[in-house]
Order: structure tokens, then C-alpha cells, then sequence
């Protein structure tokens, strides 16, 4: 298998700006919290990932709300 990792680009729900997150394909279905590179804000992401390892979906979220 290729390397596991996938870099990705989301948008933060807080200021609006995109940033790159690294997601590890091969852990399967996950969320985590991460903080905006730009705002240091806390979004809640939610990745899917489908049975041959590609990530089908990002949900991006703001976490405290
Ligand atoms: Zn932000």
C-alpha cells in the first residue's frame, strides 16, 4: 500500500480560511479536533474513509459550538 497519509485541504468554519490537514487513510473512519493554522480555532473534523482507503467525505465543523 502507498503511504497512508493524505494531505487535504479544508476550510476553517471560523475565519474562512483554507489550511492543509494530514489524515491517516489506513485508521479508517475518525474524528478529531484541529486547530486552524490561521485562527488557532478548534474545528471538529469528521472523515470517511471507503473500503479501498480514499477519503469519501470531510465534514468540517466549529467544535464549541
Ligand atoms: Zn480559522
Amino acid at each position: 500500500m502507498a503511504n497512508p497519509l493524505e494531505y487535504i485541504e479544508i476550510q476553517c468554519p471560523y475565519c474562512g480560511e483554507s489550511f492543509s490537514v494530514e489524515i491517516d487513510v489506513s485508521a479508517g473512519d475518525q474524528s478529531y479536533i484541529e486547530d486552524c493554522r490561521v485562527c488557532c480555532a478548534p474545528a471538529e473534523l469528521q472523515v470517511r474513509i471507503d473500503g479501498d482507503g480514499e477519503i469519501s467525505e470531510i465534514l468540517v465543523s466549529a467544535a464549541n459550538t
